[in-house]
């Protein structure tokens, strides 16, 4: 198949997953399970990012089990592709976790420590006023210098962006983007999530005016935005933790600590390397 119409048919199957992963996040909010939703919410036989037949679970593996350390990846980097990405391109076993908010400084901690054990590689979406970043920002600072960790824009107070005026559209991006200046030496660009996935054209416009011109939403979800147990996260891990996928995750309660583990397992069971989105895309000058 033609490489564009490849990824534009890929592309068109991501915005039905997207819909519904943002939709199950929804209804977590709300107070429902994202687990049974998702559940029913799968994506349809169309899509060709899913495997056939899917990996099998990881039940033999326990927490005593010993890997070794996730690869530093060696990857022809390309640009960033203009407009909301949802997933990888490519057929070389790329995850991209991606980890929201930080209402939990423990949180944020536990992935820190997770990623100097393991070497795994991820983003932080960080809403900017919430605690847990200053609350780790020397633990924090290592990794980014590192490169195991890149940080992004997911607003300063997490305000759903399509429902509030330009002015504060632009507060919201700027405030985040000058907390990483200031705190971590970096910046954000060209990658924001907007809260709960809410975007269009009037906020898309804003954001790229500012050098937000890649927005971030996902390709399956650990469903923890509320609270939830272990066994949902792990549950969730394991539907969604699949070749080329971006995975949202978040840092607001502790549970998905206790499935940090079996999270690396089924890293390593089905081959899949975990990358930054810098480990794949050079970003714009
Ligand atoms: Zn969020």
């Amino acid at each position: 198949m033609d490489r564009r119409l490849f990824l534009t048919t890929l592309a068109s199957g991501i915005l039905v997953a997207g819909a519904a992963a943002v939709a199950a996040n929804e209804l977590g909010k709300a107070g429902l399970s994202p687990f049974s939703v998702l559940s029913d919410g799968r994506i349809g036989s169309g899509s060709p990012n899913i495997p056939s037949p899917r990996p099998t679970p990881t039940s033999s593996i326990t927490n005593e089990t010993v890997f070794s350390r996730f690869a530093v990846p060696r990857l022809n980097r390309i640009p960033v592709p203009g407009g909301t990405i949802s997933s990888l391109p490519g057929n070389e076993g790329l995850l991209a976790l991606t980890v929201d908010d930080g209402a939990s400084a423990e949180t944020v901690k536990g992935y820190c420590d997770f990623v100097e054990r393991t070497g795994f590689r991820m983003t932080f979406f960080v809403t900017s006023t919430y605690g847990a970043w200053d609350a780790n920002k020397d633990q924090l600072r290592k990794l980014i210098e590192s490169g195991h960790v890149q940080m992004a824009n997911h607003t300063s107070t997490h305000k759903a962006l399509t429902k509030v005026s330009d002015g504060e559209v632009v507060d919201e991006l700027t405030g985040c983007e000058s907390y990483l200046r200031n705190t971590f030496g970096v910046s954000g660009h060209p990658y924001f999530r907007p809260p709960f996935g809410y975007i269009d054209d009037r906020v898309a416009n804003i954001a790229a005016g500012l050098g937000y011109s890649t927005p971030v939403l996902w390709y399956g979800t650990f469903g923890d935005a509320g609270r939830c147990t272990p066994e949902q996260i792990q549950a969730m891990a394991d539907q969604w933790l699949l070749p080329e996928h971006i995975v949202i995750g978040h840092a607001n309660f502790p549970p998905v600590l206790d499935c940090l583990n079996y999270i690396e397992a089924i890293l390593h069971q089905r081959k899949l390397q975990p990358i930054t989105l810098d480990d794949l895309y050079v970003r714009n000058a």
